[in-house]
């Protein structure tokens, strides 16, 4: 951004100094143009009051003679002044050195022109026969009955000192801008070249289009092929074209170290500003990627503890964080509710098979010795058969809460099979066992069960000793076998494991 910033205050920077340019040439041209209007004007304007003057009395050479020579003199606007009479003799001119073409014919275009149309004019600059390129502007003398006397003119040489040629000839700008003057006729009338002044130009993208125009700007590219930024106007009276240009590169040049300025003074704060930046990104992240390491599972702690270490400092941060801790919550809800489903007997919610498979595991890991007691209701096909199927359903869900009420705190309850069960009494002795088993037989032949009666159950009781080695399923075994035998010997009866 900061580069793009550079990069477009650069070319606007540019496009500005090249406009302004543009417009200081136009504007220069244009009150020079202006200026030059104003002189040529004040040249027939004197013209005009000699030439009432010599109308007076235009045969009177002496007069004219004076009236030409104050002309001349007293201004630096002619270079000479002269009168020509209505046959195109010159009678008389100023200032001496030239007197000896009194006398003569004048022949130059600017006389023809002058003789021919009687009338106020600025001619079109010329080259006379003394080589001097010149602009004559002259005015008509016409007698008191309106004859016409012939004309009074004066020079302007366009290479020699005069008020106009300083006008023009002097520049002021040292910014590598120059200024020249054309006329109609492309032919160069002031150059800083003094060479060129006289000659005609060639080819100029500019002065194709002027006719045209009365003021303007233009990018050009001049003679030398050097682009240019050129501002140009025209003299109204005489169609001269007066261009102020200047080189474009040395025009843009201040812009290059005004850069390079700017860049200097603000790469530190800029780099300042990146080091800003990227330790910004760094904090905001942190606690992002400390989430989302707890997220991906790595690391040893519980997740719950390592996402309540991580400081969200930020709303956003924060709200993740209560996201995924609700989240987290909830799995671990699911999952032991889940866990717990898995382990339960849905009709009695005593353990199932693989809740007690579970507790076997962990006690035998912790190598704590167990008693078992198993259960079996008697004749309950009977049950069933007499009383239906709900009922016997109540049966079983009667003699759990009567399991439940017999066994001690830490014992576990198991639903094994249909109408079998089974008590797990961790740390309890063989006899503290079937003394637990006696009780709860009693406690079921007692306790009336409506609309059944009364039920029986027999029971089988065996222990497991870490020492001894063998396994938990044994044990379970040989509670089994104590339970069948309880069976055969007329059921309604503890039978306990007999050690081999
Ligand atoms: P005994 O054990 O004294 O030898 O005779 P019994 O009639 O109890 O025989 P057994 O133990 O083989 O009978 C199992 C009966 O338990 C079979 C079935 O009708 C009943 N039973 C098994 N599971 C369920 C159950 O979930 N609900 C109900 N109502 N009855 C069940
Ligand atoms: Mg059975
Ligand atoms: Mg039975």
């Amino acid at each position: 951004m900061l580069l793009a910033s550079y990069f477009a205050s650069y070319r606007v920077q540019r496009q500005l100094l090249i406009d302004s340019a543009l417009e200081a040439n136009r504007a220069y041209a244009a009150k020079l143009a202006a200026v030059t209007e104003t002189t040529l004007g004040n040249a027939l304007q004197q013209l005009a009051y000699s030439a009432s003057q010599c109308a007076l009395h235009p045969d009177d050479d002496q007069l004219v003679q004076a009236e030409i020579d104050r002309l001349q003199q007293q201004s630096n606007l002619f270079n000479s002044t002269l009168r020509v009479d209505a046959q195109g003799v010159v009678r008389t001119l100023s200032p001496a050195p030239l007197q000896h073409l009194a006398g003569t014919q004048a022949s130059s275009p600017a006389a023809l022109e002058a003789l021919r149309e009687r009338r106020t004019l600025v001619s079109t600059p010329f080259l006379s026969v003394a080589n001097n390129l010149l602009v004559i502007v002259s005015q008509p003398i016409f007698d008191a009955n309106g004859h016409y006397q012939g004309y009074i003119g004066g020079s302007l040489y366009l290479r020699e000192r005069n008020l106009l040629n300083s006008l023009l000839g002097t520049h002021f700008y040292q910014n590598g801008s120059y200024l020249y003057v054309v006329d109609r006729n492309r032919r160069l009338l002031f150059h800083p070249d003094s060479q060129r002044v006289g000659t005609l130009v060639g080819d100029n993208t500019l002065l194709d289009e002027l006719p045209g125009l009365l003021q303007g700007t233009r990018r050009l590219v001049n003679s030398q092929g050097v682009e240019m930024l050129a501002g140009f106007a025209t003299v109204p009276s005489t169609g001269w074209a007066i261009v102020s240009q200047q080189p474009l590169q040395q025009t843009v040049a201040p812009l290059r170290q005004l850069v390079l300025n700017v860049v200097a003074i603000s790469a530190p704060l800029a780099l300042l500003g990146c080091l800003l930046l990227y330790w910004l990104t760094q904090v905001i992240a942190h606690p992002l990627r400390q989430l989302a390491t707890v997220a991906r599972g790595t690391g040893g702690q519980q997740p719950t503890e390592r996402i309540h270490q991580v400081r969200a400092w930020y709303a956003e941060a924060a709200e993740l964080k209560r996201a995924l801790l609700f989240g987290l919550n909830l799995l671990q809800e699911r999952i032991g509710r889940l866990n717990h489903d898995a382990q339960t007997d849905p009709l009695t919610g005593l353990f199932n098979r693989r809740g007690l498979q579970q507790t076997l595991r962990l006690l035998q890991a912790e190598k704590r010795g167990f008693s078992v007691v198993v259960l079996d209701i008697d004749h309950f096909k009977q049950v069933n058969d007499s009383h239906g199927h709900d009922i016997g359903d109540l049966v079983l869900q009667r003699l759990a809460g009567l399991m439940r009420g017999t066994c001690r705190e830490g014992d576990l309850l198991c639903r094994t099979g249909g109408e079998e069960f089974l008590m797990l009494l961790p740390g309890a002795a063989l006899e503290v066992a079937t003394a637990i088993a006696g009780h709860l037989r009693l406690n079921v032949e007692y306790t009336p069960i409506e609309p059944v009666g009364g039920i029986t159950i027999s029971l089988g009781v065996a222990s497991w000793q870490p020492l001894a080695g063998d396994d938990p399923a044994d044990t379970l075994r040989r509670a089994d076998h104590a339970l069948y035998r309880a069976k055969q010997q007329g059921r309604n009866r503890v039978c306990i494991d007999h050690p081999a």
